[in-house]
């Protein structure tokens, strides 16, 4: 990938911000019409918020079971102990500003026109967007179940989750074993399990530092793998007898197929780990509604049409965020944000009788392998030949460490922090 040229980038994505979510005229001839949104997270939040934004005349409800959100970005610097877990706790009360009828339910079906909650109650719509995340394939782990995940946490939620197991790294001993399972592709987020490590490793070094994590891999590769790797070995000993940092990859023996609980261990292909501290990340799949609601496929995640977001499978549903297909883009809180506003400008023109605008969409993804250390991976998205695709030339990787200086890999902290204050506040805000 070309290297990162920040002024293109921005150029690009600044582009594609005001064309998905500001070059749509600003209408109000949907009145009446009524939008319901499934999910109050990244994508959820962002497309109710910006239907409002975009045509305030259409009434949204947005229905989400949890009263606060915690944003997964950002939890690994709670994992690191650089940031406490309530800087991570969002809201709905910036939603309600906007006028979005805020209802925390759950919803159980989608059918026809209307959405049915636990509740019991129904909710009419002319469209719905579903952004209902990921669910875990406990299954793909023998012995892993929800009940287990209380002992043995996942993590990938964020919340009670990150609670759980920042408090076994702070009770663990020096010289403990931290064992990190990877999932296989494709999962939200994923330079995050390589992430996490990093920030795990950051606290062992300054707080226990005969301890170690080991990452097992059903993978041989992962993303921003070299910049990852050169990081580990630049600020924990990767590659030496005294690493802060081991990865086993698949072809090494990295798929882990079961854990025991009481033992504290798990069974990878080739050998057993035993752990002080065991972090396991299932393989993943669409959130339980979209399953219940037959809008995914054999792939287990949800088709959708890349330029308004609508269901190949049922009309006037559109899915957006980490339980849509929208490759290229990964399966990220900012791709999710952008899709929700590529959504939201459809889901306006379509219910006044126009075509969806030409949407474009961005990428970033920061990670932070030090509080002094960060990295990121950008795109810029179009659409063409009903297809997304990437911008040739926006976008690329932060630079190795002979090409760039400390300062400069200091800044990319200092963005990463940005972004977060920034797209908090453009989701609940
Ligand atoms: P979510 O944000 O998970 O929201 C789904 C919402 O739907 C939830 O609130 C859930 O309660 C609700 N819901 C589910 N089912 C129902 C139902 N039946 N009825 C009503 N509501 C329902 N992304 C980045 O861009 N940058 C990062 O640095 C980054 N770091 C990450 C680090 C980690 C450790 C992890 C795990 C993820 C990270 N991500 C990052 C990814 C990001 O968090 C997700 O991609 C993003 O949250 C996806 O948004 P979403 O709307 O699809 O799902």
């Amino acid at each position: 990938m070309a290297q990162i040229t920040r002024r293109n980038f921005l150029k690009l994505s600044g582009g594609a911000t005001a064309l998905g979510a500001f070059g749509f005229p600003h209408v109000s001839m949907g009145a009446g019409k009524k939008v319901v949104v499934v999910g109050g997270g990244i994508g959820g939040s962002t497309a109710a918020k910006y239907i409002r934004l975009m045509d305030p005349s259409i009434e949204v409800t947005l229905i989400e079971p949890n009263k606060d959100y915690y944003t997964c970005f950002m939890s690994n610097e709670v994992l690191g102990g650089n940031r406490d877990l309530n800087s991570i706790k969002f809201g709905y009360d910036g939603l309600r500003k906007h006028g979005v009828t805020v209802v925390h339910d759950l919803v159980t079906g989608i059918d026809g026109k209307k959405v049915t909650t636990a509740s019991g109650k129904s909710f009419a719509f002319d469209r719905c967007i579903v952004s209902p995340g990921v669910d875990l394939k406990w299954e793909s782990i023998g012995g892993y179940s929800k009940e287990v995940a209380n002992k043995i946490p996942h993590a990938w939620k964020a919340g009670e989750q990150t609670r759980i197991l920042r408090s076994q790294l702070e009770a663990m001993k020096d010289g403990g074993t931290v064992i990190l399972a990877a999932p296989p592709n494709p999962f939200r987020c994923p330079p995050g399990p390589y992430e996490r490590a990093s920030q795990i490793a950051w606290y062992l070094k300054n707080h226990k530092p005969k301890s170690k994590v080991v990452i097992l891999d059903p993978k041989d590769k992962f993303s921003k793998f070299g910049l990852f790797t050169a990081g580990w070995t630049k600020h924990y000993g990767y590659g030496t007898d005294n690493a802060l940092i081991e990865w086993v990859s698949g072809a090494q023996g990295g798929k882990v197929e079961s854990v025991d609980a009481g033992a504290m261990k798990v069974t990878a292909a080739v050998e057993e780990f035993k752990g002080d501290v065991i972090n396991l990340i299932p393989a993943q799949k669409a959130g339980k509604i979209a399953f219940d609601a037959g809008l995914v496929d054999d792939s287990g995640w949800c088709p959708v049409e890349g330029k308004t977001f609508e269901s190949k499978k049922i009309p006037n549903v559109h899915v957006i965020g980490d339980a849509a297909i929208a490759s290229p883009m990964p399966k990220s809180g900012y791709a999710a944000n952008s899709q929700a506003k590529v959504a939201a400008a459809a889901v306006v023109a379509l219910l006044n009788g126009s075509e969806a605008p030409q949407p474009s969409y961005v990428n970033t993804c920061y990670s932070i392998i030090t509080p002094d250390d960060g990295i990121s991976v950008a795109a810029v998205y179009n659409y063409a030949d009903g297809k997304i695709g990437g911008v040739q030339g926006a976008g690329g990787l932060t630079p190795g460490y002979a090409d760039t200086t400390m300062e400069m890999r200091k800044r990319e902290v200092l963005y990463a922090h940005s972004w977060f204050q920034n797209i908090t506040h453009d989701t609940f805000g």
